[in-house]
C-alpha cells in the first residue's frame, strides 16, 4: 500500500501521456530501466539495493521508503486501536491513504487530484448518514459547505482585493471533503493545524522568489493528525 502511494503520487500529477496509473510497469526515473518484481519488494529491495538503481547506480529518492514507512504506520495503529478484522480498520486505512497521497502530491508539485477529493466527499457522506461513523449526517453535510465554502470565501475576498486566485480550487474540494467525514466542528483544528504546517514548510524550504504554499499538504497531514486523535479517543 505505501509503494502503491508512491506510484499514486508519483503518476497522478505527471504529464507524460505515456505515464498512466495502469501503464507501463514500475521503472527507474533516471535510466528508465524497468524494475524486476524483487526490486518492487518494498522496503527489502531499497536496502539490498543499498538505496541506488541496480542499472545506473543513482540514487533512488528517500521519499519513497518514508512513504512506505509513514503507510505501514499507519494501519499498524489502526490495527491495534480497532483491530485487523473490523470493516472500520479498512476503511478509515482507506480514507487516510487519501489524504497522504493528497499531502504529498501537493507537496511536491502544488497539484491535488479532484477525483481523490471527490471520493472523500462521497465517503463521508455515506459513512455518515447511513452509519454515523464520524458524526450525525447533518453535521457532515454542514462540514462539507463549511469546510469548502470557507476557503471559497477567502479566495473571493483575495480576488477582490489583489485580482488574483489566493488559494488554488483543489483546496476547496479537499477541505471540503474533509469536513464531510469528521463534521463541521473539525473543520477549526485542521486548518489551524493545517495551515500552521505549511507556514512551517515554507519557512523551512523558503527559496528566493517562492510565493507558492502546499496548503493541501498541510490540510491533508492535519486532517490525519486528527483522524489520529479522534481514533484514540473515540473509537479505540
Ligand atoms: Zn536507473
Amino acid at each position: 500500500m505505501g509503494s502503491f502511494a508512491s506510484m499514486l503520487i508519483y503518476r497522478l500529477p505527471n504529464n507524460d501521456r505515456q505515464i498512466t496509473i495502469w501503464e507501463p510497469q514500475s521503472f527507474c526515473p533516471a535510466c528508465k530501466v524497468t524494475l524486476s518484481i524483487w526490486q518492487m519488494i518494498p522496503f527489502v529491495s531499497f536496502l539490498a539495493l543499498k538505496g541506488k538503481c541496480g542499472s545506473c547506480n543513482v540514487k533512488i529518492n528517500i521519499s519513497y521508503l518514508l512513504n512506505e514507512a509513514a503507510v505501514a504506520a499507519m494501519l499498524l495503529f489502526l490495527v491495534i486501536s480497532l483491530g485487523l478484522s473490523s470493516v472500520l480498520t479498512w476503511v478509515i486505512f482507506l480514507l487516510v491513504l487519501i489524504l497522504y497521497v493528497q499531502a504529498m502530491m501537493d507537496l511536491e508539485t502544488l497539484l491535488l487530484s479532484q477525483p481523490l477529493s471527490m471520493v472523500l466527499v462521497i465517503s463521508g457522506l455515506v459513512l455518515n448518514i447511513g452509519f454515523e461513523i464520524f458524526t450525525i449526517p447533518l453535521d457532515a453535510f454542514l462540514g462539507l459547505i463549511f469546510g469548502y465554502g470557507l476557503l471559497f470565501a477567502v479566495n473571493l475576498l483575495h480576488k477582490m482585493i489583489r485580482e488574483t486566485d489566493g488559494i488554488g480550487a483543489g483546496d476547496f474540494l479537499l477541505l471540503g471533503g474533509i469536513g464531510s467525514i469528521f463534521g463541521a466542528s473539525s473543520i477549526g483544528p485542521i486548518l489551524l493545524l493545517g495551515s500552521s504546517i505549511t507556514l512551517l514548510v515554507f519557512v523551512l524550504n523558503r527559496k528566493v522568489g517562492n510565493t507558492q504554499l502546499p496548503l493541501g499538504f498541510g490540510l491533508g497531514l492535519g486532517a490525519i493528525v486528527y483522524s489520529i486523535f479522534f481514533i484514540a479517543l473515540n473509537l479505540a
